[in-house]
């Protein structure tokens, strides 16, 4: 009898336990060269004249994700500011239950924070790979040190590696706003991710832009179709383990990679390798995409 009893008592507490609401984990991963209205370095770094304002649309535009997000119920979100010295969002001016990932270096990079826990994974900000024609700023990992990154045999943006990063947690992409490019170069390994083109890009340094207004708007409507579209989005799955190839633009920092164990020259300005992971591969990343100018 008693054992009934409790058979009914934890019957009844499992179901109490399926309706109380979960709420939903979202991961947001904040760059800068795709923000509403930034095309050179003047908006990128603390030497530039518009830098100040730069980070205020950053951050009103990480607001107006978080509240599309809010607009079809609670969420727990984690937001990683990504660019430059991972210290650009101004933190006072974001809701209060949201925890921040800042500064460099980290393990995972632009995802350091992600898990198995998130509902999906949200990219603000962000821009082209190195190998896209007339991105803004069309990057990958380093404008400076590296000459693009190729997984698997394909050139990938920031957005496409993070994609990935986030598929081996089992975390789908569910959001991108950028320039056309960086949005479409997303959309091709995560096609049902709804999209804000806040920019059409002419060149590396130059876009017809919407305003700062116009683009938080975009983003808040555009999360909150994304969020509509939750459990039903597929998480992008690299093959594993990873073919990794690495450009650099210098010869020199080729040349001193190719030291490390695993990697191998494979032309005067590039490395590859096989890795188990995307984590092990970010890690690297980090150390041979840094070394020291001789
Ligand atoms: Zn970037």
């Amino acid at each position: 009898m008693i054992a009934r009893l409790s058979v009914v008592l934890l019957l009844s507490l499992s179901v109490l336990h399926a309706q109380a609401p979960r709420p939903r984990k979202i991961f947001i991963s904040v760059d800068m060269e795709g923000i509403t209205g930034v095309v050179q370095p003047a908006q990128l770094g603390p030497d530039g004249f518009e830098y100040a304002s730069a980070r205020a649309w950053m951050t009103a535009e990480v607001n107006a994700a978080i509240a599309g997000i809010r607009a079809s119920g609670p969420a727990q979100i984690v937001v990683a500011d990504s660019h430059g010295n991972g210290q650009s969002l101004l933190i006072d001016k974001l809701p209060e239950d949201v925890r921040i990932v800042r500064g460099f270096p980290r393990p995972l990079e632009m995802m350091q924070g992600i898990d198995d826990s998130f509902a999906a994974a949200v990219f603000i900000g962000y821009h082209g790979s190195e190998w896209t024609a007339n991105a803004v700023r069309g990057h990958t990992i380093s404008s400076a040190r590296l000459l693009g990154i190729k997984l698997n045999g394909m050139e990938v943006s920031e957005g496409i590696y993070n994609a990935a990063l986030a598929g081996q947690f089992g975390v789908p992409v569910a959001f991108i706003s950028g320039d056309r490019l960086a949005v479409t170069q997303v959309q091709q390994v995560a096609p049902a991710a709804e999209g804000a083109i806040v920019k059409e890009p002419y060149g590396y340094h130059s876009a017809n832009t919407v305003t700062p207004a116009r683009g938080q708007a975009m983003i808040r409507e555009g999360l909150e179709r994304a969020m509509g579209k939750l459990g039903s989005l597929q998480p992008y799955r690299v093959r594993m383990p990873i073919d990794l190839e690495v450009g650099f633009k210098l010869t020199l920092d080729a040349e001193r990679a190719a030291y490390v164990p695993g990697l191998a020259r494979s032309d005067a300005h590039s490395v590859k390798g096989t890795f188990h992971d995307m984590i092990e591969i970010t890690r690297l990343l980090q150390v041979i995409g840094g070394l020291e100018l001789p």
